[in-house]
């Protein structure tokens, strides 16, 4: 490996704090292909959007904030999907632990081939969203089976890669005590993961889709309030 692999990214984040233990650079990478209901993020679908940059230039760009990170911290692949270019991003991964910059993924867990495993051999920590626990849910609002995501963690766990698990609570679709039931069984069937974080449904995205002339699947459904999602936090911590 040479660094001199071409990837394509949407943006970059200096010094974020929600994407990965400590603080973090976060490379919101190009190219996703589910079609989640609550994404955030619509104009990283498009593989050929964003811009293109070689795996050493990534790397470089990390480094300039090594002071930042401390023990904990280092840099996040994000998106868009991470894994729709999962040679880019091994190599971007390999650079930073030659420079001692810890590593973390966030990614959808949609696929689990070959490219994918050897991406998770540099991969020091994952973040893995966990979007519902019914497999017509997650094919109708995201795109894929529920199989892939477990797959994948069942995966990180075999590999002992320490993982934090977050889910979007949207009203509705995923804020029932059977999902809660659920997403405990998950948890606690997996011990790599160390973290659980229920986030609530936010709106914020919709001038995005306005922007891309992309109807919003879920316009019409409300914002879901914190005082519910710390509730179900705190329900969740207490059955896991
Ligand atoms: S996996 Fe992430 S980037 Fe892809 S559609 Fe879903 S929320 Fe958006």
């Amino acid at each position: 490996m040479d660094g001199a692999i071409k990837g394509r990214i949407s943006s970059f984040q200096t010094l974020g704090t929600l994407d990965g233990p400590g603080v973090r650079f976060v490379v919101f990478m190009q190219g996703c292909p589910l079609r989640c209901a609550c994404c955030h993020n619509p104009e990283t679908w498009d593989l050929s959007g964003g811009k293109e940059y070689t795996a050493a230039e990534v790397a470089a760009k990390a480094e300039r904030y090594r002071e930042y990170f401390g023990k904990d911290g280092g840099i996040t692949l994000s998106g868009g999907e991470p894994l729709m270019q999962p040679e880019f991003a091994a190599e971007v991964f390999w650079l930073c632990k030659e420079k001692g910059i810890g590593t973390c993924l966030d990614t959808s867990g949609c696929f689990l081939d070959e490219k994918t495993k050897r991406l998770l051999e540099y991969t020091d920590y994952c973040m893995l969203d966990i979007k519902y626990s019914t497999d017509e849910k997650y094919r109708k609002y995201a795109g894929c089976s529920i199989s892939q995501p477990l797959g994948f963690l069942d995966y990180l766990n075999a590999n002992g890669i320490p993982t934090r698990i977050r889910q979007v609570i949207i009203s509705g679709l995923n804020d029932g005590d059977d999902n809660l039931k659920s997403l405990a069984e998950i948890i606690k069937a997996h011990p790599c993961i160390e973290r659980t974080e229920l986030l609530a449904f936010r709106k914020l995205c919709a001038s995005k889709y306005q922007k891309l002339g992309i109807a919003f699947p879920l316009a019409d459904v409300d914002e879901t309030k914190q005082k519910t999602v710390s509730e179900l936090q705190e329900k969740l911590e207490k059955i896991t």
